[in-house]
């Protein structure tokens, strides 16, 4: 490292700014995600508040819709009004009122598609050109996706993020967050990271990395057994609706299959019974399912929205964002989907 402290050489100084094996995650998601440059946080909220907090100044407005992750909402609704940053928060799928409101003024757009837990899809190409035109910044969070089955620069978004914690890593071992786009906005985001102290950890960059050998594989599968467990659901008689953008009843499957390679392994069912009751008779009764928050690991979780991701939530305020008391968010893993069917079908035989 000698010289390197002192400008003479480029290299690694200080583990808080840059490492080795942090980089080799970077590099990989770059060339994935088709971006000029990448760079990454101990977390994906760590990635985010970096990202908003870099971005973003008094007087700045955000457009966002409702449905974001539980974290990235409460950074819009607390924490970017205290510095006179304004945000507006949209339905989702509402297009229409989404455009105008980008056409008021707005200076970053921020996204997701799928959402958590009603799996809503919007419109990448179509919001993204609607932001440029309003000379916005257009973020979009990419993580239910993966790179495997969308690719949001290609759709005419700036910047692309993800929890690597979830499918990137894929084991439910590590956390992690990344973001990727042109490499004017990525430096500013890591000159953000470098100074608030949220960097990787060179471990977890390392199980971030020993995941991704396999996440090609990984998600083929959780695409495929998602499909075929919510076709299961969707002629069950017990179940009142299922959430799966690649369901030809999902609102948002023609849009989905425009932008999307293949349609992942998130989906959320609603029993006919639509009570919290019912949710904790039925999930203790399936064998292959873990009850947890997480997802997109290679083991099925399970959990409802009321209990793990909205549990800040009102029953009252989950419902009026559409997300029903009885409603089971179901994170695909990579069984055998004949099993997975079969221990839906036991545990919902007395239902
Ligand atoms: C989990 C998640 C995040 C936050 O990631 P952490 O690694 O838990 O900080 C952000 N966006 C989406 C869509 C997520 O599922």
């Amino acid at each position: 490292m000698a010289g390197c402290s002192t400008w003479k050489k480029k290299g690694h100084i200080y583990g808080r700014n840059t490492n080795p094996t942090v980089e080799v995650f970077e590099e990989k998601i770059r060339l994935l995600e088709g971006a000029e440059a990448a760079t990454s946080a101990a977390t994906g909220m760590g990635i985010i508040s970096s990202t908003l907090f870099a971005l973003l100044a008094p007087g700045k407005r955000v457009v966002s819709a409702k449905d974001t992750y539980g974290g990235t909402n409460v950074i819009f609704t607390e924490f970017l009004p205290k510095f006179q940053i304004g945000v507006k928060l949209c339905d989702t799928t509402d297009h229409n009122q989404i455009e105008a409101e980008i056409a008021k003024g707005c200076d970053l757009l921020y996204l997701e598609s799928p959402t958590n837990p009603t799996t809503k899809v919007v419109h990448l190409a179509r919001l993204s050109k609607a932001g440029k035109a309003a000379g916005a910044i257009i973020v979009v969070d990419n993580t239910f996706a993966t790179p495997i089955n969308q690719n949001p620069l290609e759709l005419g978004a700036d910047l692309v993020l993800h929890s690597a914690t979830k499918y990137l890593g894929g084991h439910a071992d590590a956390l992690g967050g990344v973001i990727c786009g042109t490499k004017e906005l990525v430096d500013r985001i890591y000159h953000f990271r470098e100074i608030n102290g949220a960097t990787l950890h060179p471990m977890a960059a390392d199980l971030l990395l020993r995941g991704m050998k396999t996440l090609d594989l990984r998600i083929q599968r959780q695409s495929s057994n998602a499909m075929a467990v919510a076709s299961y659901l969707e002629s069950h008689p017990a179940i009142e609706r299922v959430f799966y953008p690649g369901l030809s009843s999902h609102d948002g499957h023609v849009i989905a299959k425009e932008q999307m390679k293949g349609f992942g392994g998130m989906l959320s069912f609603m029993l006919k019974e639509n009570s919290l009751q019912a949710v904790s008779r039925f999930l203790p009764r399936l064998k292959f399912a873990h009850a947890a928050a997480n997802l997109g690991s290679v083991e099925t979780i399970v959990g409802p929205p009321a209990t793990t991701s909205h549990v800040e939530c009102t029953a009252a305020e989950r419902s009026a964002m559409g997300i029903p008391e009885s409603l089971i968010r179901y994170s695909t893993g990579i069984e055998d989907s004949a099993d997975l069917i079969a221990d839906l079908k036991q545990a919902l035989q007395s239902f």
